[in-house]
């Protein structure tokens, strides 16, 4: 069994968590190479000293004390200009991508182009510039095996059958937190009762991306991008037990699911030993807990969020990058009490509709659309003061 050497973009945060527990258990299989955080410097020291890679990157603030701790026996790299050096290592195998935000389009780009087997949790990236990623991931022979639960459902799917034999997706929600509350109520909920997930833990900015749905919009242009799909080949369904990660239907009518509990570990481990299946050591779904499953049509109008990103991504180019960007900094804005619940639509929303779309964008073109939509953002929450 060849070893293989992975870098873990964003190692402190849940999916780097989830990584790593997994590498723990199969030593024989995997080594850690590069590691990499922000500010949990705590942390990630943690971390080096368990699984001693021969590279860690994190905030130039924390540079001088790592120095201290770890000596020469560690690289030491700034997590804002050395990301790229680190997805395009030679002696890598796998990267993990498990930071969230924009900022993980080119290490993405640098992994893709560098041939690697990339495997990403983080879904920015894929729904700003998921056209040229995908287009360099076919020139340089790299292997996108994606962690996103309903994206590696896909995956693992579309393996019953031929491409061009699909009919449909079925991309399912479990609905997030306010499934039964009705809509008067949003805003009198606390950003602790949003950050409740019923079904899955994640970190906080897509928990509330999965209460306004705005998460399962993103999923529907990831996927888009990922399998080139296109919009009225993807129905979202609602399913509030989460057993069913999502299905594909192919020409004959036959419908093949993917169905497991709901833990980040297991399309984790699926893209880490692809195309192989091992033991996970979790405990398996049991039918006879769940016994219904049961689905229902998303409702557009309790959820706007999920109607902007259809409208989105019907008409794609730069405005993919623009409710990307309005979206993480509306959220932020909420989780810091700045604006309510219902103001993260109305905010994004206005901003989505000032923009003027360039069909087929260039990098430079995606990335100067993020910054004009967080600027006009921030404009607009400081108003709401
Ligand atoms: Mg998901």
């Amino acid at each position: 069994m060849k070893l293989k050497k992975i870098v873990i973009l964003g190692s402190t945060g849940s999916i780097g968590i989830n990584t790593l527990r997994i590498i723990e258990r199969f030593p024989e299989r995997f080594k850690v190479i590069g590691l990499t955080a922000y500010q949990n410097s705590k942390l990630l020291e943690k971390q080096v000293r368990k699984f001693s890679p021969r590279y860690a990157a994190l905030d130039k603030k924390h540079i001088p004390d790592f120095q201290k701790i770890f000596g020469k026996s560690l690289k030491i790299l700034d997590v804002e200009t050395d990301l790229e050096f680190l997805a395009s290592l030679p002696e890598a195998d796998i990267v993990v991508i498990g930071m969230r935000g924009s900022a993980a389009l080119k290490p993405f780009l640098s992994a893709v182009r560098s041939g690697k087997t990339v495997a990403p949790a983080n879904k920015e990236a894929l729904v700003i510039a998921g056209d040229i990623i995908m287009q360099e991931a076919r020139r340089h022979q790299a292997t996108i095996i994606p962690v996103d639960s309903e994206q590696s459902a896909i995956f693992q799917c579309l393996n019953g059958g031929k491409r061009d034999e699909l009919k449909k997706v079925y991309l399912t929600a479990s609905g997030g937190v306010l499934l039964n509350i009705p809509q008067t109520k949003f805003d009198q909920l606390s950003v602790a009762e949003i950050l409740n997930h019923p079904r899955w833990q994640m970190g906080k900015k897509i928990t509330v991306d999965s209460a306004t749905l705005m998460n399962k919009g993103f999923e529907i242009i990831e996927a888009m991008r990922l399998f080139d799909l296109k919009l009225s080949e993807i129905q979202v369904l609602i399913h509030p037990e989460a057993a069913i990660h999502s299905m594909v239907e192919f020409k004959d009518g036959s419908i093949i699911a993917q169905l497991g509990i709901t833990d980040m570990r297991l399309p984790i481990q699926y893209a880490l030993t692809y195309p192989n299946r091992i033991e996970t050591g979790l405990k398996a779904l049991d039918f006879f807990k769940l016994k219904a499953l049961t689905f229902k049509e998303p409702d557009f109008k309790k959820f706007p969020c999920l109607a902007l990103a259809v409208d989105v991504a019907k008409k794609q180019g730069t405005l993919a990058s623009v409710l990307n960007a309005s979206d993480e900094q509306a959220v932020e804005a909420f989780l810091d009490g700045r604006i309510g619940f219902t103001q993260i639509y109305n905010i994004i929303e206005k901003v989505v509709s000032r923009h003027r779309v360039i069909a087929q964008p260039s990098l430079t073109q995606i990335l100067d659309a993020d910054r004009w939509a967080r600027e006009e953002t921030e404009q607009l929450i400081a108003k709401k003061r």
